[in-house]
């Protein structure tokens, strides 16, 4: 893999509506570069006009084309081709997200433009494994569901995996027969554009999937609102999941799939497998995206007697890491998304040790340009302060012990967040007691992560999210269900 010049990255500031791009060149908002702060693009903000425009005419191609009315077998192929442009697309898609996003290009390169590929094959393949049911209700009565897509699905993304969690969101309803207008984050909006031109050259139809640009209150209030838009599909914080959920409960009770934010434990016992491949493990759980992860393990809690061993290898795993720019291939520590975004995590950490936390390694933003900050461990904190209540969104990683099962639970429970859980354990009767009990829409024995798992849905419990991604579950959460009742006679 080899270093690029991140000024060889030329984007469309555009929307992409109808099967075209729509060029922009006023009004624009800067989008800069997370791993220098440069300026590189402008983005465009679709004004409610525009998003009316966008809906009507997915509305229109709804409507108008066989996307839905034809047989989900001929869907799939379409989607089948997409991914294989994608995959060969390679070269184009990785570098312009690396420039765009945190994404370090070898991950790019090596994760998110073929997982990409693979979500949309994955989704593509269920379209023809899913129908309704057929029940004898009675002697002379037939009853039978049948399962129908919603129409046009808003989609609203975020930007720490701009490609990934776009086509989580996309594919699934894609895949059951709706059009969709995705609004990708206004930090990492170019991608999708080449995603949709990709999915054209497919042969999907023009107007199915389109992308408009914008921020969250301007251009993705007005999409929620759409009185076209029948269901919302969002990946964000929960304080935006909340103001939707609104949106969409005043303009119509449009249902919505809603994957939030988390604050998730690790939990490792004093039997886990091996402490050190456990210590490697914690660690890229938190540093993995510099923690801008949903599912980031940002609390580890620990069975008192192996503290030292396993905070010792956790710190040996930070110090191999390489921070530097998304286009050199030997980065492993990307940038953190914003200048703005890395105060933050700077805030939140000195304003933990203010309050009697240590810091035990990290705790430094090292700016030039972009904004790094050192994977961090906090010891020494208790369940109220800030760095082990909030969502941080960054490399830090909080330490607190505990002596048994009942005493790990009691630490693992969040007041908001149920996203995810890790539990290492050589004791299967333990882990899995653990599994059951733990508050959290995922839960991850001697492991942590998502690599190939779509068969899997992830999603939340409490304020963590409303359904699923991924998973057959995703797919359905597409469909409507129609009750169909006949009267057959004696
Ligand atoms: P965010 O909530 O700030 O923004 C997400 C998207 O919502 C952006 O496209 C934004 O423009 C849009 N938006 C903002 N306000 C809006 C409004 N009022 N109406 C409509 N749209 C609006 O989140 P972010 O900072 O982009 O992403 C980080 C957050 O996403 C974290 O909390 C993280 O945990 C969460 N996340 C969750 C998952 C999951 O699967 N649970 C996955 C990835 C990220």
């Amino acid at each position: 893999m080899q270093d690029f010049a991140p000024d060889q990255i030329v984007v469309r500031c555009a929307h992409f509506i109808g099967g075209e791009y729509i060029d922009v060149s006023a009004g624009l908002m800067d989008v800069l570069r997370p791993s220098d702060g440069v300026a590189y693009a402008g983005l465009p903000v679709a004004d409610a006009a525009l998003v009316d425009r966008a809906v009507e005419n997915a509305w229109q191609a709804w409507r108008g084309s066989n996307w839905a009315s034809q047989a989900p077998r001929d869907r799939a192929r379409i989607m089948r081709r997409w991914a294989d442009l994608i995959d060969a697309d390679v070269g184009v898609l990785a570098p312009m997200e690396a420039v765009g996003s945190t994404r370090p290009i070898r991950d790019a390169v090596q994760w998110d433009v073929p997982f990409t590929a693979e979500g949309i094959r994955f989704f593509a393949e269920l379209a023809d494994k899913h129908g309704g049911d057929v029940a004898a209700t009675s002697q002379h009565q037939l009853g039978m569901t049948i399962t129908e897509p919603y129409g046009v699905i808003g989609a609203i993304a975020p930007w720490n995996f701009p490609m990934v969690m776009a086509s989580w969101k996309v594919a699934p309803a894609l895949a059951a027969g709706n059009a969709v207008v995705l609004k990708p984050s206004e930090m990492t909006p170019f991608t999708v554009l080449r995603l949709a031109e990709l999915a054209i050259q497919a042969g999907m139809p023009p107007g199915i999937f389109n992308v408009i640009q914008g921020d969250g209150r301007t251009t993705g209030d007005s999409l929620c609102r759409h009185p076209k838009i029948s269901k919302v599909t969002f990946t964000g914080s929960t304080a935006t999941g909340a103001a939707i959920m609104r949106a969409c409960a005043e303009s119509g009770t449009k249902p919505v799939t809603l994957e939030l934010g988390g604050k998730s434990p690790q939990i490792v016992f004093a039997d886990a497998p091996d402490l050190k491949k456990t210590a490697r493990t914690v660690a890229g759980a938190i540093t993995g995206n510099a923690g801008q992860v949903c599912v980031a393990g940002s609390r580890l809690l620990v069975q008192r007697g192996v503290a030292g061993e396993l905070i010792a290898g956790i710190v040996q795993a930070f110090q191999a890491l390489q921070p530097g720019p998304t286009w050199h291939a030997a980065t492993t520590l990307p940038p953190i998304i914003s200048k703005g975004q890395a105060d933050r995590i700077d805030g939140i950490v000195q304003r933990t040790e203010a309050a009697g936390a240590q810091v035990i390694t990290g705790g430094k933003l090292l700016g030039n340009g972009g904004a790094y900050y050192l994977p961090t461990i906090l010891s020494g904190v208790t369940p109220g302060m800030e760095a082990v209540h909030s969502e941080i969104f960054g490399p830090v990683l909080t330490v607190q012990e505990f002596d048994d099962e009942a005493g790990a639970l009691a630490l693992a429970a969040h007041p908001d967040y149920g996203l995810a859980a890790g539990v290492h354990t050589s004791d299967i009767g333990r882990a899995l007691r653990m599994a059951r009990k733990l508050e959290a829409g995922t839960v991850w024995i001697n492991r942590y992560g998502r690599t190939s798992d779509f068969m899997i849905p992830t999603g939340g419990y409490k304020r963590s999210g409303i359904g699923k991604d991924l998973g057959r579950q995703a797919f359905e959460a597409n469909l409507r269900v129609k009750s169909v009742l006949i009267e057959i006679g004696e």
